[in-house]
């Protein structure tokens, strides 16, 4: 069987575990967790820079420190996975849910503005794929409405937009290093925090809402209790692991992106002939190769393309039922129609994408898809 997602490994992820396991320190904000941090403000332009153990985490720490509240309601793409809203959900806000575009799955920006009330308080984004949503539209609106921009930059690692890094351009921005993300740490996240109102609080957030992150680096004789937060740092163990990745990270994405290349070019005819639609990326945005995608012309299509792969061996699947109609948005608000959401919860198909997919498997993978449109 050739398998939907198979973990990477750059071959020193235990050894920096052992290092960091007789380092003394085991718990986090350590040297591995200083190192990654560093990476990724120096690399991408973040002004800060916290670990999670999950993109959930990054995005509960948003809505922490945006003071998100029953009062408040939280625009959010419905074609997103489920912690996209149930991080500010979960602080009391209305989620209002946003449609895609008609040929991608980002959301539609020119719909959000409708969308707008006196309650808003915030705009999350998500980039799809690693693609970006147009930044410029989102943060001039932002601007206008007075609203706080939330990238859920969870698969969009080492992406841009206009040349600047997906996760630089929002007030906050999350990232996951989930094992089926680009780069992993089994569970993992990043908080990357680009307006400066933020930072002090932010560490706080993160230690269990004290200044203890202050007191390490020897700012204050003594740390205490000052405000909310909770245990989100993920230990020096998970950022050792992701420092072996974070090493290899120009290795890992170029392998990506000739897998992803090799899938564009296989099936190009079946594009143009109109029969199922491949992925677009705008000019505005860089492609991260997180993920190739097929849009099939209807749910009957897709069902019998993923029972035909299966019959071969081939692990595709779907993803993202609609977050509006789902059982736990549905308990408190009525059912509305997103119809280009909808179009790809029923039409969208993944196929394998990983480090390392060879090029045989590649090939079979692309001739089974051609015959079953043959
Ligand atoms: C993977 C993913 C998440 C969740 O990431 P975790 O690290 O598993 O919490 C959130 N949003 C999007 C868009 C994702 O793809």
């Amino acid at each position: 069987m050739i398998p939907f997602n198979k973990p990477f490994l750059t071959g020193k992820e235990t050894l920096y575990i052992e290092q960091a396991v007789h380092s003394g320190k085991i718990s986090g904000n350590g040297g591995f967790t200083q190192k990654c941090q560093s990476f990724f403000e120096e690399k991408y332009g973040f002004k800060k820079a916290l670990l999670t153990t999950s993109c959930t985490d990054a995005l509960e720490m948003c809505a922490l420190l945006i003071d998100c509240s029953y009062n408040d309601e939280i625009i959010v793409p419905s074609y997103t996975f489920v912690s996209s809203a149930l991080a500010f959900a979960r602080q009391g806000a209305q989620i209002v849910f946003a449609d895609s575009e008609e040929f991608h799955p980002n959301v539609d920006v020119k719909k959000i503005e409708a969308l707008i009330t006196n309650r808003t308080k915030a705009i999350v984004v998500v980039h799809y794929a690693g693609v970006a949503v147009d930044m410029d539209e989102i943060m001039q609106l932002a601007q206008k409405f007075n609203l706080i921009v939330i990238e859920d930059a969870a698969q969009a690692i080492d992406s841009y937009y206009k040349g600047k890094a997906l996760g630089s351009i929002g007030h906050l921005a999350a990232f996951s290093f989930h094992e089926t993300k680009n780069i992993i740490a089994g569970e993992g996240g990043l908080l990357a925090i680009n307006d400066d109102k933020y930072i002090s609080r932010s560490e706080i957030i993160w230690e269990k809402g004290t200044n203890r992150a202050a007191h390490f680096r020897g700012e204050i004789d003594k740390y205490s209790w000052v405000d909310t937060g909770s245990s989100f740092l993920p230990s020096e163990i998970t950022a050792a692991f992701l420092w072996a990745q974070l090493e290899n990270l120009e290795t890992i994405q170029n392998k990506r992106k000739a897998i992803w290349d090799y899938y564009f070019n296989g099936l190009k005819s079946l594009h143009e002939s109109g029969k199922l639609k491949l992925p677009q990326v705008p000019d505005y945005a860089s492609n991260n190769a997180h993920m190739f995608y097929l849009i099939c012309d209807s749910l009957a299509t897709r069902s019998s393309l993923i029972e035909y792969l299966k019959e071969t061996n081939i692990h595709a699947v779907f993803h993202y039922l609609s977050l509006n109609k789902s059982e736990f948005f549905l308990k408190n608000n009525k059912e509305e129609s997103l119809p280009n959401a909808d179009h790809f919860t029923d039409t969208l198909v993944r196929l394998p994408l990983y480090f390392g997919l060879g090029i045989t498997e590649q090939k079979k993978i692309i001739k089974t898809i051609l015959d079953f449109y043959a």
